[in-house]
């Protein structure tokens, strides 16, 4: 019997996750099935429980329950204890669950490894303060930035979050209104203002000189902040659509000890 792995969320349908790790499993090797789990609002943890009572190998967590997942993994890795969100679940020998949280490494590894862009010294802003931003802020941090400023619309949780990674960094927040006369080398967008088309409202010139911009929403056309960032002048305007093949090759290593190859499958699927 094959392996059983699969990703749960509300909603589900338009995950990418099932053909991704159909992708590594072929280029690999391996032999597993990659299912979509539409999680009960109510019951998630009974439906993440029975996933592992009938022989689950592991689940990937998607939105809304990534918080819900970290309170009911039994032991946690470094970044998913951090970040207060887990997006990957491992059962352990020991019939303990395991979480972890693979978005931030996700979102380091194409910036540096796929677009060679240096995050060492540099200015990011970060936009939004939800559970993806949480995941991402620590392993950024340890990139070494010269600043890292979060800026959320309810700045109380950009407050929060600043404060729990001030040790790791030179880390600030406040409210979008306080961007007004400051540059930044690398914007990142992890607000959720683009599932309605919308952008985040920032001041013009808020992109140094060379500056990126990052939406980690991703889309067939580009997405509103891509858009914007291109209208700004960025020397580049990404989508994340190569985060979300990293954060699940990372899964797929931890669940499977084997790393997958990764620029085919987001070339392949930039294409689709
Ligand atoms: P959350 O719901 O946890 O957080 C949403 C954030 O967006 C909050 O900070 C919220 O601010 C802010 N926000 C929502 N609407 C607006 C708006 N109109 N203007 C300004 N700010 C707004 O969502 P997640 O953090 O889980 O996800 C955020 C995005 O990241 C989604 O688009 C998701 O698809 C994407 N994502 C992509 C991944 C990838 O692999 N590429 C991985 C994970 C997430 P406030 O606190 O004030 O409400």
């Amino acid at each position: 019997m094959q392996d059983r792995y699969a990703v749960i969320g509300n909603p589900i349908e338009h995950s990418k996750s099932p053909l991704i790790h159909s992708i590594f499993a072929k280029q690999t090797g391996e032999r597993l099935i990659y299912d979509r789990v539409l999680g009960d609002l109510e019951h998630f943890e009974q439906d993440a429980a029975r996933f592992f009572q009938q022989g689950g190998r592991g689940l990937n967590v998607t939105v809304p329950f990534k918080e819900r997942a970290w309170r009911l993994a039994t032991s946690l890795g470094d970044e998913a204890q951090r970040a207060g969100a887990v997006n990957t679940l491992l059962p352990m020998p020991d019939e303990s669950l395991r979480g972890e949280n693979t978005d931030g490494i996700g979102l380091v590894r194409d910036l540096a490894v796929n677009h060679n862009f240096l995050l060492s010294g540099c200015r990011i802003l970060l936009l939004g303060a939800g559970g993806a931003a949480s995941g991402i802020a620590g392993p950024l941090l340890e990139q070494g930035p010269e600043r890292l400023f979060i800026a959320n619309r309810n700045p109380s949780k950009a407050e929060y979050l600043a404060g729990r990674l001030a040790p790791l960094g030179n880390i600030d927040w406040g409210s979008l209104e306080d961007l007004e006369g400051q540059q930044f080398d690398l914007i990142i967008n992890s607000t959720a203002a683009g599932l309605s088309g919308e952008i985040p409202t920032v001041p013009e010139g808020i992109i140094a000189p060379g500056g990126w911009a990052y939406d980690l929403m991703y889309a067939s056309k580009p997405t509103a902040f891509v858009d914007w960032g291109k209208s700004q002048g960025a020397a580049r305007s990404l989508d994340g659509l190569g985060m979300l093949v990293e954060q699940a090759a990372e899964s797929f290593f931890l669940w499977r000890g084997v790393r997958p190859e990764t620029s085919s499958v987001i070339a392949l699927l930039s294409t689709t």
